[in-house]
C-alpha cells in the first residue's frame, strides 16, 4: 500500500517536533498559503506562531534562549512546514542554517549571548549574505571590500539575491580585503540590525517561493567595530562553505517537503482517477520521494552524531531538489487543467520547486562537489 503520508515512526524528539510543526502548519500556515504566494510575503503572525512554537530557537541551546533540537528536529520541522508553505520553510531554514548556526559556530561568547538569544526568539531574522552581482558559485570572483580604520571595519559592496535581509535583522555578510589575496582575502562579518550604510536597494519579483523575501542589499561604508568580525580574520570563505554545508540539508529538508506535498496532491487525484499513466507516474514520484527522504534524513544522521556530511548535504540537495521538481511537474500533468491555473495548488508547488536546485548551490555546483569527494577523498 502506499503511503499518503509520513510513514509512522517509534517516538523520538524529531517525531514530536515534526507532529508540532504539522499541527502549526495545517492550523496557522496552510489556510494562508495562496495569500502568501500571492502577496509575496509571510504575515507577521506566522512569524509569530514560528518564534512562539520554539521553531526559529532550533539548533540553538536553552542556555542561550533556544529551543535545542538536533539536525533530525530541524529536518522534520522544516519538511512540514514546507508541506504548507515552501516560503515559509525557506524563512526558517536561511534563519537558522546559514545565520544562527554560524555564529553558533565561530563567535565569540560575546557574539553568542548579543545575537543568538533574539534570534532565537525571532525578535531578529537571520540573512546570509554571500552572493553577489558577478559573484554566485564562484566566490573568487568576490568584490565587497573591507579596509581597517582605525579600530573598525568599513564595509562597501553589494549582495543579490538575499534572503530575509532586512534592516532590522542579523545579516552575515562576506567581503574581501585584496581580491589578490583570493579565498584567504575574505573575511565574515556580523551585521548588526539598524547598521547604518546597509540598505535594501530592491525587493526581486520571483517565479517561486514568494513571500520568501529575496532583495538586493547595498552596504556603503557601513562602519563596523571589530566585535562585529565573525571568526578570524582571512577565514571568511571557510565560514561561509561550512554554513553552506548545513544550509544544504535544510534547502534539501524543504525540497522534500514540496515533494511530498505534491505528492500527496498527486495520491488525490489518482484515486479519483487511477488511468494507467497516473498510476504509473504516482510509483515513479514514490520512489522519487523515498530515495530524496532517506537522503536527507542520513545526512541529518551523521551531523547529529559528529561525522563528516558534507557529501550526504550534497546529495541529499541535489535528489531531494530533483525530486521536488519532477514530481511536482508529474503533478500537473496529473492534475490537468485545473492544475495550471494560478492559484492551483500544482502550478505553485511547481513553481516553488524550480527554485531548489539553484539556491545554496547549484545543482552543477553540488555535482562538482560531490566528484571531487569522490575522487579526492575529501569532504
Ligand atoms: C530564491 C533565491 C534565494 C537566494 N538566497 C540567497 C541568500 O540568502 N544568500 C546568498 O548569498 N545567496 C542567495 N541566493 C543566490 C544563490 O545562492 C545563487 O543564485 C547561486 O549560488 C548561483 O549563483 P549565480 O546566481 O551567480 O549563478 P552562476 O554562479 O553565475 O551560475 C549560473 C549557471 O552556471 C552554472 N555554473 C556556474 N559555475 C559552474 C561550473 N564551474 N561548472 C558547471 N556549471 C556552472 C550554475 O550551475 C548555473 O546553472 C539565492 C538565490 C535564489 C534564486
Amino acid at each position: 500500500m502506499l503511503a499518503n503520508s509520513v510513514p509512522p515512526a517509534p517516538a523520538t524528539a524529531a517525531n514530536a517536533w515534526r507532529e508540532r510543526a504539522r499541527a502549526l502548519s495545517d492550523r496557522d500556515i496552510r489556510p494562508l498559503a495562496v495569500q502568501i504566494d500571492r502577496d509575496d510575503r509571510v504575515p507577521d503572525t506566522v512569524v509569530h506562531a514560528l518564534s512562539n512554537a520554539g521553531f526559529l530557537g532550533l539548533g540553538i541551546p536553552e542556555t542561550l534562549g533556544g529551543t535545542g533540537g538536533d539536525a533530525r528536529s530541524m529536518v522534520a520541522v522544516l519538511e512540514e512546514l514546507s508541506r504548507a508553505s515552501a516560503a515559509v520553510a525557506v524563512l526558517v531554514a536561511v534563519h537558522l542554517s546559514v545565520c544562527a548556526a554560524p555564529i553558533l559556530q565561530h563567535g565569540t561568547d560575546e557574539q553568542r549571548q548579543r545575537y543568538l538569544p533574539p534570534l532565537a526568539r525571532g525578535e531578529l531574522l537571520g540573512a546570509f549574505a554571500l552572493t553577489e552581482p558577478n559573484a554566485g558559485s564562484d566566490t573568487a570572483r568576490l568584490a565587497a571590500r573591507y579596509a581597517r580604520d582605525g579600530p573598525d571595519f568599513v564595509l562597501n559592496g553589494t549582495k543579490m539575491f538575499i534572503s530575509n535581509a532586512i534592516p532590522a535583522g542579523v545579516t552575515l555578510v562576506f567581503a574581501t580585503s585584496n581580491p589578490d589575496l583570493g579565498h584567504q582575502g575574505i573575511s565574515a562579518f556580523i551585521l548588526p540590525p539598524g547598521t547604518a550604510g546597509c540598505s535594501v536597494a530592491q525587493r526581486l519579483d520571483k517565479m517561486g517561493l514568494r513571500g520568501s523575501e529575496t532583495t538586493e542589499l547595498v552596504i556603503d561604508h557601513a562602519r563596523l567595530p571589530a566585535t562585529c568580525l565573525l571568526g578570524a580574520e582571512g577565514t571568511g570563505l571557510r565560514v561561509a562553505l561550512g554554513a553552506l554545508t548545513g544550509g544544504r540539508v535544510g534547502i534539501a529538508s524543504c525540497a522534500l517537503g514540496v515533494a511530498q506535498a505534491a505528492f500527496d496532491e498527486m495520491l488525490g487525484h489518482v484515486r479519483d482517477d487511477d488511468a494507467d499513466w497516473k498510476r504509473t507516474r504516482l510509483a515513479r514520484a514514490f520512489a522519487d520521494l523515498a530515495a530524496a527522504r532517506a537522503l536527507v534524513e542520513r545526512a541529518a544522521e551523521r551531523k547529529d552524531a559528529g561525522q563528516s556530511y558534507a557529501t550526504e548535504a550534497s546529495v541529499a540537495k541535489l535528489v531531494a531538489s530533483r525530486a521536488a521538481v519532477a514530481i511536482a511537474s508529474s503533478g500537473v500533468d496529473v492534475a490537468g487543467p485545473e492544475g495550471v491555473r494560478s492559484g492551483a495548488t500544482p502550478e505553485r508547488l511547481l513553481r516553488d520547486a524550480r527554485v531548489f536546485p539553484i539556491v545554496e548551490g547549484t545543482t552543477e555546483i553540488q555535482e562538482l562537489i560531490l566528484a571531487r569527494n569522490l575522487l579526492e577523498g575529501t569532504d
